[in-house]
C-alpha cells in the first residue's frame, strides 16, 4: 500500500503538518537562571566539570587507612596489630600515615598520605589504642581515587535536555550555580464559543463550561510555557479578531473551537486575513480540523473545540512547537509500544489516536484496551485512558495481538 492510499486526498498526513509546521518555528533566545529554578526547564549550554570528582582519594568504608604492604599477611586466625593513630572524618585533611600504624576513618574522609588501602570496619577488632586488622586488604581497596566518575573539563551534560532534579543537582557537583536555559514561550490562550460559560458557574440550558482553557493552560505550562489566558471570543468576526489581534503579541497562540466549517467558526478566516495558514485538514482523528499558522510575528495552532480532539491535538501540534522554541533535543513525547489485547477498528484514511487502559505483563510488552466510548467530546475515557494508541491511517480493522505505538499520558 502506498502512502497516497493511506491517507484520504484532501487532507495532509499528521508527520507532514507536524513537520512542515515545526519548520517555521526558531528557538528563542536562551536566559540564564539559578539552578532553584532550572526544574523542567531545557539545558541550552554544554556543563563541564570545573574539577575532578571525587576531589581526592576518599575512603568508600568505615574502617580503617593502612599501607596494604603492612596488612599483606593479616588473617582472621593471624591478625596483624597496628597502633591507631588518630582519625580521618568528613571535612578535615588528616597528617600523613607513617609506616607501621593504621588511621581510623569514615565513609567520604579524605585518605591520609601514605596509606593505599582500607579494611572494612567489619575486617577488624579494636583493643584499646590498636586494631587488629583480620584480612589482607590489596592496594586500592574500598578507596575511591580522585577524578574516578568525572574529571576537570568533562562535558556531563549536552544542550537540549530536559532539566530533571538529579541533573540540578550533577550541575551544582560540577561547580555551577546558574544555567542556560531556553526562555519559557508566552503562549496566549483563547477560546471560541457563545455556549460556553467559565469552570465553577452552573450553565444554563444549551450552555457548557469552557473546560478546554483550564486544561489547555496545565498543559501549556508542563509543556514549559507560560501561558496568558485572554478569555472566550464570541462566535462573531470582530470577537475573535480582537482577541487575536492582543494574543498575536506573545510567541505562540492557541485557540479551542471554531475552526470547523459551521457558519458560526470564524477562526480561519480571521487568522487568513491577519496572518498566514499553513495546514487547516489533517488526517487524524480525533481532531481532523487543526488549524496552524502564523499571526504576525506568533505562531499559530487553532484546535477543534471537542475536548479530546482538543487535548490530542495540543500533544501532537502546540506542544512540539512551545518545546522547539525552548530548544528541545526531543520535541515529541517519548512513544511505547503496546500489544492490542482486543481488535480495534477504525476509519481507513485516519490516523486514529485510542485512547486505551494498559495491562502489565510479564515478560512481555503492556496490553492495551480500548477505555471506552472514543467519542471526540467523551471525557471520561479520556480520564481512565493510560495511553493514546497510534493506529496507522492505512489501516481499518486491527486484530488483537498487533504490537502499535503509544502516547503515554501519565
Ligand atoms: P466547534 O469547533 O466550535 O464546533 O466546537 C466543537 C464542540 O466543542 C462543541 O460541542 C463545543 O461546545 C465544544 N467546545 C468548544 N469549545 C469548548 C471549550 N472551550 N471547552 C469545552 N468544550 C468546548
Ligand atoms: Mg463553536
Amino acid at each position: 500500500m502506498t502512502l497516497a492510499h493511506a491517507v484520504s486526498p484532501d487532507l495532509e498526513s499528521v508527520a507532514g503538518a507536524q513537520a512542515r509546521l515545526l519548520d517555521t518555528v526558531g528557538v528563542l533566545a536562551p536566559e540564564t537562571v539559578g539552578l532553584e529554578l532550572a526544574l523542567g526547564r531545557i539545558l541550552a549550554e554544554s556543563v563541564s566539570s570545573r574539577w575532578d570528582l571525587p576531589g581526592f582519594d576518599n575512603s568508600a568504608m568505615d574502617g580503617y587507612a593502612v599501607r596494604a604492604l603492612d596488612v599483606a599477611l593479616a588473617t582472621v586466625s593471624v591478625p596483624v596489630r597496628l597502633p591507631v593513630v588518630g582519625e580521618s572524618r568528613a571535612g578535615s585533611v588528616p597528617g600523613a600515615l607513617a609506616v607501621g600504624t593504621a588511621m581510623r576513618i569514615m565513609t567520604g574522609a579524605p585518605i591520609p598520605e601514605g596509606a593505599d588501602t582500607v579494611v572494612r570496619e567489619e575486617d577488624t577488632t579494636r583493643e584499646g589504642d590498636d586494631v587488629l586488622i583480620e584480612v589482607a586488604t590489596p592496594r586500592g581497596t574500598s578507596l575511591r581515587p580522585r577524578g574516578a566518575d568525572i574529571r576537570t573539563g568533562d562535558t556531563v551534560l549536552h544542550p537540549g535536555r530536559d532539566l530533571t532534579s538529579i541533573d540540578i543537582g550533577v550541575a551544582a557537583a560540577l561547580g555551577h550555580d546558574r544555567l542556560l536555559v531556553g526562555r519559557r514561550p508566552r503562549v496566549a490562550l483563547f477560546a471560541t464559543g457563545d455556549e460556553l460559560v467559565p469552570a465553577g458557574a452552573r450553565p444554563g440550558p444549551a450552555q457548557l463550561t469552557d473546560s478546554n482553557s483550564p486544561m489547555l493552560s496545565g498543559a501549556v505550562r508542563e509543556a514549559g510555557g507560560e501561558p496568558a489566558f485572554l478569555g472566550v471570543a464570541r462566535d462573531s468576526k470582530e470577537s475573535v479578531r480582537a482577541l487575536l489581534e492582543a494574543a498575536s503579541a506573545c510567541d505562540v497562540v492557541v485557540t479551542s473551537a471554531g475552526v470547523s466549517v459551521g457558519d458560526h467558526d470564524w477562526v480561519r478566516e480571521v487568522v487568513a486575513e491577519m496572518g498566514t495558514i499553513s495546514t487547516w485538514r489533517v488526517a487524524m482523528r480525533p481532531g481532523k480540523p487543526v488549524l496552524t499558522g502564523r499571526v504576525r510575528d506568533a505562531v499559530f495552532v487553532g484546535l477543534p473545540g471537542n475536548p479530546v480532539s482538543s487535548s490530542v491535538t495540543f500533544e501532537l501540534f502546540a506542544r512540539p512547537v512551545i518545546r522547539r522554541m525552548q530548544g528541545a533535543r526531543e520535541v515529541h513525547r517519548h512513544r511505547i509500544h503496546v500489544r492490542l489485547g482486543e481488535e480495534m477498528t477504525k476509519p481507513g484514511g485516519l490516523e486514529t489516536y485510542t485512547r486505551a487502559t494498559l495491562r502489565a505483563v510479564e515478560g512481555a510488552l503492556p496490553e492495551a484496551f480500548s477505555a471506552g466510548d472514543q467519542g471526540s467530546s467523551m471525557l471520561h475515557s479520556l480520564t481512565r485512558a493510560d495511553c493514546l494508541l497510534v493506529l496507522a491511517a492505512a489501516l481499518e480493522v486491527i486484530p488483537a495481538g498487533t504490537v502499535v505505538e503509544a502516547i503515554p499520558l501519565r
